[in-house]
């Protein structure tokens, strides 16, 4: 039987039902950090079955395909979900037209079918889009039809729809500022788009709706080990209060990204380096540099890399650039050789060219390349499939791969550990795990984003309409959303709510160190902050936003 819950603010837990024995657990595990904190503080003595260090891709996927298994499990997020690398991905949801030509077609065949399986799974966040390659020699013409027409059949009845040639004048009525001169025609063809910073979140509450644990501003400081040298658990520490927590656990699982290697010496601290950063930054333009639904993909710049121009919410995305850096930090900044190149490039195929003082945003992002342990100025690129590996020890890690094969990679990580018998069998479910309820992604308009959370969204606009109002011209985001974020989402600074809650920060800078004090002026509201907080909060977001212009 039922019990009626009835809570008052945010500061409660949010959910509110009529609880069955299921609904209880999952409303004690709906997305709240002080009650995460609390429930970690009360089970201090207890086992986890899997504790996964790293909120990005690869550790959500992770805690979720374990959650969803039924083990007990824990995610620990040094900084925000998803405020690496994660975030700062060019968005595709894809199979990698760049691997097929250089012949890995088991690594184009795998992506390609996970592409299908998140488009179908998450259909809230994710876009059939629509790309051209421009040609200007018969030879390219016919070269990039057929390499995409294959593309096509390796996505068998996941296919997005068929790639096919269009004419000069086609061509330029899809990419109307595209420059004409020497223009043969295009190829079009489909992949997916998706928002980066957002599936961490949905996946991030969907473990959470499954009893999984997933705590942000959680850094993991060390390993525990038994009397036989086992690792059988971490200390962690909060970095809101600085709290310290052992936590003890029959699998630990690495999944740091590009500060693998500092885990690694964790477990063994003579352990050499495996990887090197590189650096890739996009910048983001106003639509009218496009002017098209249409993405512009070039399949070799003059550095030999793949460039992207991609409509991205209301604005343009272009990118990337491969640069390879000595430091790794949770806070890359673009260099100026990378901006001017990307601005370089743009300006050879678009009639109107940008500058610098168009870029409404840069962001960069770090890709983990192998380091040569022998010869560490020497790098090779990892093999873009990812690696998984046990240490003797136990420690498990997972490097590269991708977004679009975070759920593949999450299901063999969790099938290895069960192989080694640090884990009891049990059946990957992932595949048919919807992480909406909406059945396609218009039913709630813009704010299709939030999932089900858009239906709550809309309650607040209807107890106060002018909740509903965007904060600023140019910027989609209103104080509803911002609440419901407070509300549902473990936003610890203002930080997380610009940059991955909502995309503010990414779509445009500036814009939103506008919104920066009322958005500060919500979450104090919400969360039970004082004036001191949100000073402090504008202040280091002001210093943020340098590396973003
Ligand atoms: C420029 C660029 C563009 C890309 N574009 C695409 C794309 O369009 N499509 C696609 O499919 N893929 C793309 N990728 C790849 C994709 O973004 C990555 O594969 C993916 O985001 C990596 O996720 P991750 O979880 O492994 O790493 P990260 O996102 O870096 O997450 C690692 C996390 O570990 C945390 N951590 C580290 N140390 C600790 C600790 N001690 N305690 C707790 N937590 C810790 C970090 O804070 C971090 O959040 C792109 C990559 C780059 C660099």
């Amino acid at each position: 039987m039922g019990v009626r819950l009835f809570l008052k603010t945010s500061k409660d837990i949010i959910c509110s039902s009529e609880i069955s024995p299921y609904n209880y657990y999952k409303i004690r595990y709906c997305m709240n950090r002080q009650n995460f904190i609390s429930e970690l503080q009360k089970q201090s003595k207890i086992i986890w079955d899997v504790i996964v260090i790293g909120g990005g891709a690869t550790g959500l996927g992770i805690a979720l395909d374990s959650a969803s298994r039924g083990y007990k499990t824990l995610l620990l997020e040094q900084s925000d979900f998803a405020k690496a690398t994660s975030s700062r991905s060019t968005k595709l949801v894809h199979g990698g037209v760049r691997y097929l030509a250089q012949g890995d077609l088991l690594l184009v065949m795998e992506a390609l079918h996970e592409r299908g399986l998140m488009l179908k799974n998450a259909p809230h966040l994710t876009f059939n889009q629509e790309f051209v390659i421009p040609v200007y020699t018969i030879w390219d013409a016919i070269m990039y039809t057929v390499g995409l027409t294959f593309y096509d059949l390796l996505a068998g009845r996941l296919s997005m729809g068929r790639s096919y040639f269009i004419n000069r004048e086609k061509t330029l009525v899809r990419l109307p500022l595209l420059k004409g001169k020497g223009l043969i025609g295009g190829i079009v063809y489909h992949d997916g788009q998706f928002d980066d910073s957002r599936m961490a979140m949905a996946l991030a509450r969907a473990c959470a709706e499954r009893g999984g644990l997933v705590l942000n501003y959680c850094k993991v400081c060390s390993m525990l080990k038994d009397t036989s040298g086992r690792i059988n658990g971490v200390t962690a520490m909060d970095m809101a209060s600085g709290s310290e927590f052992s936590l003890n656990a029959h699998l630990v699982v690495n999944a740091t990204g590009v500060f693998t290697d500092d885990i690694a010496r964790m477990d063994n601290p003579s352990s050499k380096a495996t990887i090197k950063p590189s650096q890739g930054v996009h910048i983001v333009l106003d639509q009218s540099f496009l002017q098209s639904s249409s993405a512009i993909m070039i399949p070799k710049t003059d550095d030999g890399r793949v460039l992207f121009a991609i409509p991205w919410y209301n604005e343009v995305v272009v990118g990337t650039t491969d640069t390879p850096l000595d430091t790794i930090s949770l806070e890359p900044v673009a260099l100026e050789k990378e901006i001017d190149f990307i601005l370089r490039t743009a300006e050879r195929y678009l009639v109107k060219p940008p500058s610098r003082k168009d870029i409404l945003c840069i962001f960069a992002g770090l890709r983990p390349l192998a380091a040569n342990p022998d010869n560490p100025a020497s790098t090779k690129e990892v093999s873009r499939r990812h690696k998984i590996t046990l240490s003797p020890t136990g420690l498990l890690s997972i490097t590269g791969g991708k977004w679009t094969t975070y759920r593949r990679m999450a299901e063999e990580t969790i099938d290895k550990a069960i192989k080694a018998g640090i884990l009891r069998n049990r059946k990957c479910v992932t595949s048919d795990l919807k992480l909406t309820s909406l059945s396609d992604n218009n039913s709630a308009g813009r704010l299709h984003i939030y999932g089900e959370g858009s239906s709550q969204i809309e309650k607040i606009i209807e107890e106060s309409p002018a909740s509903g109002k965007p904060l600023v011209p140019g910027l989609p985001y209103t104080p509803a959303e911002i609440i419901w974020i407070c509300r549902n989402e473990m936003p610890v600074n203002i930080e997380d709510v610009l940059a991955r809650r909502t995309r503010a920060l990414f779509l445009n800078a500036r814009a939103s160190a506008v919104i920066a004090p009322e958005v500060a002026r919500i979450m104090a509201d919400e969360l039970g902050f004082d004036t001191d907080w949100q000073r402090d909060q504008i202040e280091s977001f002001n210093d943020l936003i340098k590396n973003y212009l």
